[in-house]
């Protein structure tokens, strides 16, 4: 191949809508349908001077994997369409995408305005790691954009999840987004949970999307991933500040497994809405339910910003169900963290609540303790209903 055969292509936004942009890749060797697992940590170059437009720039050409690597690119260019950013990075997890968000703009004396019920890990990254360089972080309800409005300014990043984890509290996108522009911090939101499918929130204002892709993205439980997507100054400044000295990239296999998982995200989703929505509407009306917290069940599902509901939702039982026991007596929910792939799931707040190690957002926030999170999967929906209502009455004290 010559040089110019082998340049990466600009990568090009198009609006398309979704299944669209899943369904297709570049071009490949052979015409291969499916993206080459480029499972090489170098490149080699023909002569002296290919290498030196490649180091110039002259040249868009890989040069090391923990840079650009065509299958991680082929990953990046799907989330940048999905998403509409400019651009996007693959990260080895959904905490490298946060920390490289994070950190890639924050320095010594800055603070952060987090919404409260923000995913845990984050929660530890923002109270053990950033006091030790001097960051501060004030939780508010990001429910209530007047608490928003009063510690913004000055901040230097606010940080958004919605809905959050747990208690599914929902923001109003472009009024945050547009309070943190007006203060001059930059908008942050953790998209899991709604994926490009159902929110795009850099539509709405907020600077960048980040994603745990080991959720809905991947949708298969097989791997561990993260993606930062936004405008193309601000990725690169993950590309020249994170990668070259934190160095989590995503790696050319998970990529391609996340590739392979994209191509059903739409439909996926919209699985999840259609069974989660009605297994919460259930919920809702069960005797051993006191309250259900779920988005698609809540009305936050309005279509101006949140399109649709995924299928991570949580329900606080009453007292006289025993948790320990509820979660023995299921079949189908396996018990276990995480959210996002083909099985149903089911994680107690008990246990989260004592767990070690902390700082703990769920009981510095109050999850309350009969708190159950659920992940409804892609197994038939009665099915999964006769287990939970079995489980119910097998574990309600009478
Ligand atoms: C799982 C999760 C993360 C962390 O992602 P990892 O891929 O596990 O590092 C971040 N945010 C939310 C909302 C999550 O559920």
């Amino acid at each position: 191949m010559h040089a110019e055969d082998d340049q990466i292509p600009p990568f090009e936004p198009q609006e398309r809508s979704a299944s669209t942009i899943v369904a297709h890749d570049g071009d490949f060797p052979f015409g291969a349908v499916v993206p080459p697992i480029y499972q090489t940590s170098l490149f080699t170059y023909a002569n002296y001077a290919e290498l030196a437009g490649s180091f110039s720039g002259e040249l868009r050409r890989p040069i090391y994997s923990r840079g650009d690597n065509p299958t991680v690119m082929e990953f990046e260019a799907k989330i940048a369409a999905l998403e509409g950013a400019e651009a996007a990075r693959g990260l080895a997890s959904g905490m490298a995408a946060i920390s490289a968000a994070v950190l890639s703009n924050v320095r010594a004396g800055d603070r952060i305005v987090c919404v409260r019920h923000v995913y845990p890990d984050a929660y530890r990254l923002f109270l053990k790691l950033l006091p030790r360089f001097d960051v501060s972080v004030d939780f508010v309800d990001g429910a209530d954009p007047a608490s928003v409005e009063r510690a913004l300014p000055g901040a230097r990043m606010l940080y958004l999840e919605s809905p959050t984890s747990w208690m599914m509290e929902t923001h109003d996108l472009p009024l945050l987004a547009s309070m943190a522009r007006e203060c001059g911090a930059i908008s942050v939101i953790d998209n899991s949970w709604a994926t490009p499918v159902f929110q795009q929130p850099l539509k709405h204002g907020v600077d960048l999307v980040v994603h745990s892709a080991s959720k809905y993205l991947s949708g298969h439980s097989d791997t561990v991933a993260g993606v930062v997507a936004g405008r193309g100054e601000l990725i690169d400044r993950v590309n020249d500040l994170i990668l070259p000295s934190l160095g989590a990239k995503l790696a050319p296999f998970e990529a391609w497994l996340l590739v392979r998982g994209l191509r059903t995200l739409p439909i996926r989703m919209a699985q999840h809405d259609l069974c989660g929505t009605e297994i919460a509407r259930r919920l809702a009306e069960h005797p051993a339910v006191s309250q259900v917290y779920h988005p698609g069940f809540s009305g936050d599902v309005d279509g101006t910003v949140l399109h649709g509901a995924s299928g991570l939702l949580s329900f606080e039982a009453g007292p006289t169900v025993d948790i320990p026991a509820f979660c023995d007596a299921l079949n189908l929910f396996k018990i276990g963290v995480s959210w996002g792939g083909h099985e149903s799931l089911v994680l107690p707040a008990s246990v989260v609540l004592s767990q070690a190690g902390g700082p703990n957002s769920a009981v510095d926030f109050g999850v309350p303790k009969q708190m159950v999170r659920l992940h409804v999967g892609l197994e038939d929906m009665e099915d999964l209903w006769a287990d939970l209502d079995r489980a119910f009455s097998l574990a309600t004290k009478t």
